[in-house]
């Protein structure tokens, strides 16, 4: 946990948040200022600050945060309609919170451009 992090925050409960999902590695959430009808940040219990630091030794964290998205969609009847996964990285990126989080998408029918 980094003391000045808004996520390990929100997933210690200092900050309050709107929880989708929890299990031992992962921490879901509503984003504040949804994109979608369904737009939940699906975020590694464990301190990562992006993509871009993502390595050998920490790399298992996907694994579960992909297994809640799915779950996710699951649970909120979307599966089959469909849903967008998406990890902005570092400025270009737009990146603003910098603690690793998978924006999942969900509830209309989201643009084929990727957002360039
Ligand atoms: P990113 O630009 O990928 O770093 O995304 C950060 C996301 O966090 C944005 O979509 C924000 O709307 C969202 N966000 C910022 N603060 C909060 C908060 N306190 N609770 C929920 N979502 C937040
Ligand atoms: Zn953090």
């Amino acid at each position: 946990m980094l003391k000045e992090c808004l996520f390990c925050k929100i997933i210690a409960g200092s900050i309050k948040s709107e929880k989708v999902y929890e299990d031992e590695h992962v921490f879901a959430f509503k984003d504040i200022h949804p994109k979608a009808p369904i737009h939940v940040l699906i975020v590694p219990k464990q301190h990562i600050d992006s993509l871009a630091k993502l390595d050998e030794s920490n790399a298992d964290v996907l694994k579960p945060v992909f297994l809640a998205a799915q779950k996710i969609v699951k649970e909120e009847g979307v599966l089959e309609r469909g849903f967008r996964t998406v990890f902005n990285c570092n400025p270009e990126g737009g990146q603003l919170v910098y603690h690793l989080h998978l924006h999942l998408l969900a509830g209309k029918q989201l643009g084929g451009g990727m957002g360039a």
